[in-house]
């Protein structure tokens, strides 16, 4: 299949879950010419603010293929992933992904994924969202990752 075909299907499974009451995204994960993973956006159905398409697909690859690890897959997507799911692609390793309306385009429906992106632009005290380092004075916030990144751990 060509790419615009992998990014049909999901178009066609996007609106199957819109018709079901989702919200219209679905993604597939392939390796190699292979489905290997497939998502819809369950948000509205668990109340998981993570249900998105890529998650739920990436999940399904790594369940599949037993790893985390999906580098060399390709993930097809309705949307242009949003910060979100960009960040558990990178997590995953994949490199390419290919997708049918762009994060400009799905404006017009919901703005929030193309503010996301403004904002991770913008330095770290202008955002909507309060970040605010609050180390302890007498613990060392590096104290599990010393644990985890020792030698033999
Ligand atoms: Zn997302």
């Amino acid at each position: 299949m060509t790419h615009q075909e992998w990014v049909a299907q999901c178009i066609e499974l996007a609106l199957d879950n819109a018709k079901q009451g989702q919200a219209p995204f679905a993604a597939l994960v392939v390796q190699d010419g292979h489905l290997v993973g497939t998502g819809v956006n369950d948000v509205k159905a668990t109340q998981d603010v993570a249900g998105h398409a890529e998650i739920r697909a990436l999940q399904a690859a790594a369940k599949y293929m037993g790893t985390r690890r999906l580098a060399g897959c390709v993930l097809y997507t309705s949307c242009e992933p949003c910060p979100m799911c960009l960040g558990a692609i990178y997590w995953s390793g994949i490199t390419q992904v290919y997708y049918g309306l762009s994060v400009a385009e799905q404006a017009a429906f919901d703005e929030l994924p193309a503010f996301q992106y403004a904002e991770l632009c913008r330095v770290a005290h202008e955002r909507r969202v309060q970040m605010v380092q609050a180390t302890p004075d007498n613990i060392d916030p590096r104290r599990p990752f010393n644990h985890a990144y020792s030698a033999g751990a």
